[in-house]
């Protein structure tokens, strides 16, 4: 960096030292000003001094105006913090042994400031395959769900109590749940969505702190609570429950389960 253009800084180094920035003192003395205040020329030669004694760079604080380190946005924020966890996520994989069977984790997908999350309990063994939540089976009738509710896929968040998943499919043990809970709280806390529609047993019990069965509690509002944050909560059947038990009486469940969750929306009603 030629002297020249550190004038300012140099200034701010004597004035203001805590609004400074790393300063190359390799390039210093390259072109020396013919003019300049005497303090300007006593840091500089300051500064000199450094670089004949072999210091390459003075640490000191970011320059004021220079371009911010930190998000601008809320949205960028979240968008970062979203970002953060689903590197800590892939590092932190496979989080406990018993999923040490797993080939990869399954962070979890949409936008991050998704109006609707639905969370369900673990990924398959498509997911396992592809790194994504419901893609196989399930994840189909997932998609005609959210297709009848008047929205895509993409405009929702998805994913799972577990980031990973457990041998054969089995359902999540405590400890499995346990040790991925705090992605999934995470994941909440940034997104930060309107409503949460839990499918099935494992997540609605989980995220309602209740040990009540899926029969019982479907289609009655619950809500997740941390802290400040209080979030809708509409359980409802799994998908892959539905498609087993594919009568039409689970059906008008289901059905009459996630309308709610478009009125509380205000979605067009189809
Ligand atoms: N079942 C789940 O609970 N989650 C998936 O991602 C797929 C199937």
């Amino acid at each position: 960096m030629p002297l020249e253009g550190n004038k300012n800084m140099v200034r701010m180094l004597i004035h203001e030292p805590e609004n400074a920035v790393f300063l190359d003192a390799k390039s210093i003395g390259t072109t020396m000003p013919s003019q300049g205040d005497a303090q300007q020329r006593v840091a500089l030669q300051h500064l000199e001094t450094e670089r004949l004694l072999g210091v390459d760079f003075i640490p000191v604080r970011p320059v004021a105006g220079a371009p911010p380190e930190a998000p601008e946005t809320p949205e960028m924020a979240s968008s970062c913090a979203l970002e953060d966890l689903k590197a800590r996520v892939e590092s932190d994989f496979p989080f406990c042994s018993s999923l040490s069977g797993a080939s990869r984790p399954v962070f979890g997908e949409g936008p991050r400031d998704a109006r609707l999350v639905f969370v369900g309990e673990a990924p398959g063994a498509q997911e396992d395959e592809t790194g994504r939540p419901f893609v196989g089976a399930a994840g189909q009738k997932l998609d005609q769900i959210i297709g009848a509710m008047g929205l895509d896929r993409e405009s929702v968040f998805i994913t799972n109590i577990l980031k990973a998943r457990p041998p054969e499919n089995r359902t999540p043990t405590v400890d499995e749940i346990e040790c991925c809970a705090p992605y999934l709280r995470e994941q909440l806390r940034i997104i930060r969505p309107e409503v949460i529609i839990t499918l099935g047993g494992p997540a609605t019990k989980f995220l309602l702190a209740t040990s009540e069965g899926i029969t019982r509690l479907r289609g009655r509002w619950g809500a997740w609570e941390d802290d400040a944050l209080r979030i809708p909560v509409m359980p409802t059947f799994h998908p892959a429950y539905l498609l087993r038990n594919y009568t039409n009486d689970t059906r008008k469940q289901m059905w009459s389960d996630v309308q709610k969750v478009v009125e509380l929306l205000g979605l067009p009603k189809k």
